[in-house]
């Protein structure tokens, strides 16, 4: 008989889990699920998180082969590979704050890493909450179908659908962020900007202060800070203006979509104003009672409806219980009776539409998502940037989308005019950082660009949507010598407080 002999121990080979966790990446449906995912594929393919954002997304893109991550790959290639980010070394050595993890914030988080900086994202919420869906202009829906959003979510913009939850479009954004080695950090608030020490011994430049307050990102120095935490603002520096308006107050409700097929066949009302379509509102008038101006439907992962109501209607209907002298005290909570305010958008809705249903859906406070806004005044930045040099470091402060403009929602603008203005910012920051050109004519052709921004419409925008890149001059048509901001007339922009 032969001798026995003793089988070598077995050893399973390293198994590899890295496709599945890229897909459970892909379909994380939070923003703390789609972080903690991220770390987990960074432990699968041996990187350490946000450690250098130069190779990252090479790496990630060797180690994930999949057939979705390949496809995202591809789009993102065609991004990375365009000769006006040349090849991510125009802003190799610039830290980039932004504030804010809002579609516009992520928006400009991708344009400063694609420039090469180094880009971290704050965020003080530990969720994206909001259902509310936004309209996208055809050039939106064109740039992020450029930036993959079809394969992170395959239901994106179908057909002309033009319209996404803000949630979902944060989740796009922070993905696409993340795979390009930006660093996202949730519950982390901005409070203010540290200034270089007068004692330059260890030559430290600009910092900032965050709550918690001994997060590790107060010590990293940054050259470039971006506002873009929303209409509040928190970036000192920016006087704001207010474009006063008749008293608009507007209603937002979601309902719960349970996508049958009943709702499928109910029909999309894509804006509606009482100038247009009195037969509608009068008729609405004349049966509930509810005076509206306007009136949007979409049927995307909610039923959404956002219009503006006459104050006199809400006041008939009990909604807002007593007349007040200033709008805050108007809609003060006190002044507020819920329960009016859901029966008041329930109304509305059966008379708009033929849902099966119409079961609130609920927000973020356990609620049925029913809220009241006050667009009697938008608020916008006196300018969109300024640069501020202290003991040999200069720090450019910009504002993007909601913080920059205020948008009216029931217009659907804010979305496309915050990317402009995302890419505007970006394109700042890398003519900026080349040091070809003096500061001044730079922040006076980013005050040129602001001062287009609220006129924009994709009517008055170039209609050649594929060639829209950083390069102002390939979006707006309207860039005319005559309307150019001169540099005598931004020169308060370069170390403000001299100019006080
Ligand atoms: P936002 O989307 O507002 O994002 C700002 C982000 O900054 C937020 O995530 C916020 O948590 C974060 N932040 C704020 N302060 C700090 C800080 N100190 N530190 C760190 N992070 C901070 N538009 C519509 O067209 N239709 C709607 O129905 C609609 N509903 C909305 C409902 C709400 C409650 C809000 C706030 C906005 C809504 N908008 C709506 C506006 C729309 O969301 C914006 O126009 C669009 O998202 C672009 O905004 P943004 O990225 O500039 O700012």
């Amino acid at each position: 008989k032969p001798p026995i002999i003793g089988r070598a121990a077995y050893v399973p080979p390293k198994q590899d889990f890295t496709d599945t966790v890229f897909n459970q990446f892909v379909k994380a449906q939070t923003l703390k699920g789609t972080l903690s995912a991220f770390f987990t594929l960074c432990e699968q393919i041996d990187v350490r998180q946000f450690e250098n954002h130069h190779t990252f997304y090479q790496t990630l893109k060797d180690k994930v082969r999949s057939w979705k991550a390949t496809a995202l790959w591809s789009s993102l290639d065609q991004l990375v590979n365009r000769e006006e980010y040349a090849s991510g070394s125009i802003c190799a050595n610039k830290k980039v704050l932004i504030i804010g993890a809002g579609p516009c914030g992520l928006r400009t988080a991708i344009e400063c890493a694609l420039l090469g900086a180094k880009v971290v994202v704050i965020e003080k919420r530990e969720n994206f909450t909001r259902n509310n869906v936004l309209h996208l202009w055809p050039f939106v829906i064109k740039d992020l179908r450029k930036l993959g959003a079809k394969v992170l979510y395959p239901k994106f913009c179908p057909g002309n659908i033009d319209h996404i939850s803000i949630r979902r479009l944060q989740l796009i954004l922070l993905k696409i962020c993340l795979c390009l080695g930006i660093e996202v950090h949730c519950e982390v608030a901005f409070q203010d900007i540290v200034e270089p020490p007068e004692d330059q011994t260890e030559g430290l430049g600009w910092r900032a202060k965050f709550d918690p307050e001994d997060h590790p990102l107060s010590q990293i120095q940054f050259d470039v800070v971006i506002g873009a935490d929303g209409r509040r603002n928190t970036l000192k520096g920016f006087e704001r203006k207010k474009a006063g308006r008749a008293l608009a107050i507007a209603l937002t409700f979601n309902f719960k979509n349970y996508n049958s097929s009943a709702e499928a066949r109910v029909q999309e009302i894509g804006g509606i104003s009482y100038q247009f379509r009195q037969d509608f509102f009068k008729e609405m008038n004349q049966k509930l009672g509810i005076t509206l101006e306007n009136l949007v439907y979409y049927k995307d992962e909610t039923h959404y409806f956002v219009v503006t109501a006459k104050k006199s209607s809400l006041m008939k209907k009990d909604v807002i219980i007593e007349d007040k002298p200033t709008i805050a005290e108007l809609l003060a909570p006190s002044n507020v009776n819920y329960d009016k305010l859901k029966a008041y958008a329930l109304e509305i809705a059966t008379f708009s539409t033929e849902l099966p249903n119409y079961d609130f859906e609920i927000n973020h406070h356990n609620m049925p998502d029913v809220a009241m806004f006050d667009f009697t005044s938008i608020h916008l930045a006196c300018h969109s940037a300024f640069v501020r040099n202290k003991h040999g470091h200069e720090l450019l402060h910009c504002l993007v989308g909601d913080s920059l403009l205020q948008p009216f929602w029931p217009q659907g603008t804010g979305c496309g005019r915050g990317f402009l203005s995302s890419l505007d910012a970006a394109w700042m920051i890398r003519e900026w950082s080349l040091g070809e050109r003096d500061t001044l004519d730079i922040l006076a052709e980013r005050e040129t660009l602001y001062i287009l921004l609220p006129n924009t419409t994709p009517v008055t925008l170039s209609k050649d949507l594929d060639s829209y890149c950083l390069h102002p001059g390939t979006r707006y048509k309207l860039l005319k010598n005559e309307t150019q901001v001169k540099t005598e007339e931004v020169k308060h922009l370069y170390n403000p407080e001299e100019h006080a």
